[in-house]
């Protein structure tokens, strides 16, 4: 998953970079509102983090741009303490949720999440089709109910896929997802990650390979 973080407080974009990055996102950092604006037409985003006091763009007329646009991945704003306009002005900019500073980097995780998985349609933080079974909040996976071992980014591939079901994801929509801007991407690895995952999740047959075209998750009905 791949999130933007729009924040121009130095200290608070690099802390929010560094959690987000230990808890398995992929992140881009921008500093002003323009930036902010650059990177979220750019990129197809899994979510945003944007801080409505920036310079340059304000946050508001950011997300308002954005959502002309049609950039519809999720956002959440982050408001000073007792500000309540700010908060109704970010959602009906646009944004779907809020946090007031100071927050607890928890909850801005655990926010990020559930908006992730809803915009994905599914309610629960637990996915499930059929025998598999991937928590979101816990970043576990079960087949038939036995843990199953996952790397990292064997995990981030699964629950890209699960979240994006039934339809054909290509192998550099995956690296676009998995890795920020910076990284050196090889979509090759890819293809090592989804064979791995297709030995460890045996006997759930959901993952196809769409010739040419990349991978389908194919969800039980
Ligand atoms: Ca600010």
């Amino acid at each position: 998953m791949r999130i933007l973080i729009v924040e121009d407080e130095e200290n608070i974009r690099q802390q929010l970079g560094k959690h987000l990055q230990g808890q398995g996102f992929a992140i881009d950092l921008a500093a002003d509102g323009e930036e902010g604006l650059y990177y979220g037409r750019e990129y197809d985003y899994d979510a945003a983090v944007v801080d409505l006091g920036l310079p340059k763009i304000d946050g508001i007329d950011m997300i308002t741009r954005l959502r002309k646009e049609k950039r519809s991945f999720p956002i959440l704003v982050l408001t000073a303490r007792g500000h309540w306009q700010d908060k109704v002005q970010g959602l009906e900019a646009g944004a779907d949720d809020y946090l007031a500073k100071p927050f607890q980097m928890e909850e801005l995780v655990a926010r990020l999440n559930a908006l992730i998985r809803r915009t994905a349609g599914y309610a629960s933080p637990v996915l499930i089709q059929g025998d598999l079974q991937l928590d979101t909040a816990k970043k576990e996976v079960r087949v038939s109910g036995g843990a199953v071992e996952l790397t990292a980014y064997e995990y981030k591939v699964l629950e890209y896929l699960m979240l994006n079901p039934d339809r054909v994801v290509s192998k550099s929509e995956l690296t676009d997802h998995l890795y920020d801007q910076d990284f050196d991407r090889d979509s090759n690895v890819i293809e090592v990650f989804v064979g791995r995952l297709r030995k460890k999740i045996v006997p759930v047959d959901l993952i196809r390979t769409v010739r040419g075209q990349g991978y389908r998750f194919v969800a039980e009905s």
